[in-house]
């Protein structure tokens, strides 16, 4: 017979010999948990250099990324003008090589849409509208359009902006659990497509901005390109209601901008110069304009005594608003345009040449 202390033993014994290992084998797996989770959950930010908390992981991001654009896709369409998006494709490539995620796998695509407006999805997929390339006058003025918005996803401000929702969700719900009177608090919606129209808010927006520029100067473009934009916006805010513009709606009104951007650029001190304002005018030859297919963006030299008004009765028959032809231009509304000087018109159908 075994006595009481001896079966004391030999409990001893099993729990030391297999109760140990499990318990080491349940610290590696906690400590490999964490491990990942590190890995996945603290990041660094790829233009601060600094470790961040997010609950958007790099594969959430992408998944994120992927569905939007497909959502995207279906819900505008992207401009078939093959060669147009290669163009930007290239320009928007030349930019985000330049910035801090060169090796992302970057996307630009236009989208079928009248509306002003460029955003970007997580995943580094950027869009711009042919509403707004119409309006750019400049190479310069397309690569700071794109560089802002590359600006926005290096800086991971829809990550954070996610992270700080989903946190304050996951606080909301501990709430909830332990306070049944908050249950009715409106809770987190999917917001889809949504998402990608959220404002960062200010100074996200100058951050932007100020990337924008540096990767802007270093492709050797002239960064005025990047204020010279938002000027036209402004412009066409103050012609059209901001509410109007998708783009001024989620972003800081433009002058403000246009001031810092400014200040901005006499300190870079760039000798960079190049606008790439004929390889811009060459390609957007053509451009859809408007609501459908019967008005092109095409080019009309300016003569003697001409006003925007007479070149809209003439060119366009009438159909365009004269303070849009001057915008379309890069003018302030209450300026003429100069003789000898090409400028973009509006052509309906019945003034294009077949
Ligand atoms: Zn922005």
């Amino acid at each position: 017979m075994i006595g009481l202390l001896e079966l004391l033993l030999i409990v001893l014994i099993i729990l030391l010999v297999f109760g140990t290992s499990r318990l080491s084998r349940a610290a590696e797996t906690t400590k490999a948990a964490i491990r990942v989770g590190k890995r996945r959950f603290w990041v660094t930010n790829p233009v601060t250099g600094e470790k961040e908390l997010t609950l958007m992981t790099a594969e959430k991001e992408l998944a994120l990324g992927q569905r939007n654009d497909a959502e995207v896709r279906q819900k505008w369409g992207l401009y078939e003008d093959s060669r147009l998006r290669q163009y930007v494709q290239e320009i928007g490539l030349r930019v985000a090589r330049a910035s801090e995620q060169a090796k992302l796998s970057w996307h630009f695509s236009i989208v079928d849409d009248s509306a002003v407006n460029a955003f970007a999805a997580p995943g580094g997929y950027i869009y711009i509208t042919r509403g707004l390339l119409a309006y750019l006058g400049t190479e310069a003025e397309l690569a700071g359009v794109l560089a802002h918005e590359v600006g926005h996803v290096n800086a991971r401000h829809m990550a954070k902006r996610y992270t700080r929702e989903h946190g304050a969700q996951a606080g909301l719900w501990l709430v909830r659990v332990f306070w049944p009177a908050a249950r009715t608090l409106s809770g987190w919606a999917d917001k889809g497509l949504d998402m990608l129209f959220l404002r960062y808010g200010r100074d996200a927006e100058l951050e932007a901005d100020r990337l924008a520029l540096g990767y802007m100067a270093k492709c050797g473009w002239d960064p005025a390109g990047l204020p010279d934009a938002l000027t036209t916006l402004g412009r066409l805010g103050d012609a059209h209601g901001e509410n109007n513009i998708p783009w001024l709606s989620t972003h800081p009104s433009s002058p403000d901008r246009v001031a810092a951007l400014e200040n901005l650029i006499t300190r870079l001190k760039t000798q960079q110069t190049d606008t790439g304002r004929d390889s811009y005018r060459h390609y957007i030859e053509g451009l859809s304009f408007g609501a459908g297919p019967s008005s092109r963006i095409g080019f009309y030299v300016v003569r003697d005594g001409d006003s925007w008004e007479a070149i809209t009765k003439d060119v366009g028959h009438g159909k365009a608003d004269p303070r849009i032809l001057a915008i379309l231009n890069g003018y302030p509304t209450a300026k003429q345009p100069r003789a000898g000087e090409e400028i973009k018109v509006v052509l309906t159908t019945s003034t294009m040449v077949q």
